[in-house]
């Protein structure tokens, strides 16, 4: 189960090597942890919904709290101190483009503030509820999640938009296929959040940027649906689809999408490479883009940066043979 005040499963726990806990009190200085909010305290405090019944809508405490905030910094000091401000009123998981629709009626008729909601991991205050009088229903897409298309000549796969990066893969490389979208948050976001938020990934220099990679789809807004069919390139008029783009669910909910897909490499290898200064892997990665080598990632890390990486994963050894050979 997905931890409720942090990122990463409960099943999951990674302890810190004790050399990284001294290597942290020397980077930040000796710290007190507060102490962490109780969960059953927290959901204790999750006033009364406001809204009104609906069969689609879960308004238990519990649930509203594990919708309340998203996973940036600020968000999870609030969740780790308990200290919520606001709760969505009731969450509703639809299964299908009709009951998405069916909510948006619901929500429209009750005069309620709809906040559509893939996998929570927004590090804006996307889908942190607001205080105020109106009652507020989130919109948990992740029902949404079959691969319902794959046409493997034009390389088109169609996804209800709620699939999370690790379903997607799989659902796709059991055919032979990729997309080749790794934004850090693959484990829990959405194919819908990475196209309204226009999401970047770990490979976009070779697969594409999700602009590149999104074809087509469907939105379905409380005016009515609007079918965006995945067409090569049209010379008529602006693209619809770049308005989608980045729409951060104000238009409506995109409840399908078609995504350009690639056959699954034959192998894929990743180096590390380690340089005795930032300037010289600014000219490094300089040169290999310049020479234009189809790598599908290139990323650079500052010194501060991998010493931490390496310090909080153990590796003592490398760090000293590091300072060896690179001094
Ligand atoms: C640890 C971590 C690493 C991250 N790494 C990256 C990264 O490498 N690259 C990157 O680009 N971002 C990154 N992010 C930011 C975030 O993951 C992205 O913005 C992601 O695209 C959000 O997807 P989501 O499904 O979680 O959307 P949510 O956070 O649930 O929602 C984000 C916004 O999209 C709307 N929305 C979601 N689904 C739909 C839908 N189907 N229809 C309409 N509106 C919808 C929501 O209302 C909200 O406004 C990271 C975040 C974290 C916490």
């Amino acid at each position: 189960m997905k931890r409720w005040n942090g990122w990463g499963e409960t099943s999951i726990t990674n302890e810190l090597p004790e050399n990284a806990g001294v290597f942290l009190d020397t980077a930040i200085g000796a710290t007190t942890p507060p102490k962490d909010a109780a969960l059953a305290d927290v959901v204790a405090a999750v006033p009364q919904s406001q809204l009104t019944e609906h069969p689609l809508i879960n308004t238990d405490a519990d649930m509203r709290l594990r919708h309340a905030r998203g996973q940036s910094f600020p968000d999870w000091l609030a969740l780790r101190s308990g200290s919520i401000e606001a709760f969505p009123d009731g969450v509703a998981f639809p299964q299908t483009d009709a009951q998405v629709k069916t909510l948006l009626d619901f929500a429209k008729e009750h005069d309620v503030k709809l906040i559509p909601y893939g996998g929570g991991t927004s590090v804006v205050g996307h889908i942190n509820p607001e205080p105020g009088d109106r009652p507020i229903l989130t919109m948990n897409l992740q029902r949404l999640n079959r691969m319902r298309r794959l046409d493997t000549a034009s390389r088109l796969a169609t996804f209800g938009a709620g699939v999370a990066g690790p379903n997607l893969e799989a659902q796709l490389r059991a055919k032979g296929y990729t997309l080749g979208h790794y934004p850090q948050s693959f484990e829990y976001s959405t194919l819908g959040g990475w196209i309204v938020t226009r999401s970047s990934g770990q490979q976009s220099r070779g697969y594409g940027r999700i602009e590149d990679l999104f074809a087509g789809g469907k939105l379905v807004a409380p005016a009515g649906e609007l079918e965006m069919p995945p067409l090569p390139a049209s010379a008529a008029g602006p693209d619809i689809r770049e308005m989608v783009m980045g729409s951060e669910g104000r238009l409506g909910i995109v409840t399908e999408a078609t995504v350009r897909v690639s056959q699954l490499p034959e192998k894929e290898v990743f180096h590390s490479v380690f340089f005795p200064d930032f300037e010289a892997g600014k000219t490094a990665v300089r040169q290999i883009v310049q020479a234009d080598l189809p790598l599908s990632m290139l990323r650079l890390s500052t010194g501060i940066e991998t010493e931490t990486t390496l310090k909080l994963a153990g590796h003592e050894r490398l760090i000293s043979t590091l300072e060896r050979l690179l001094r």
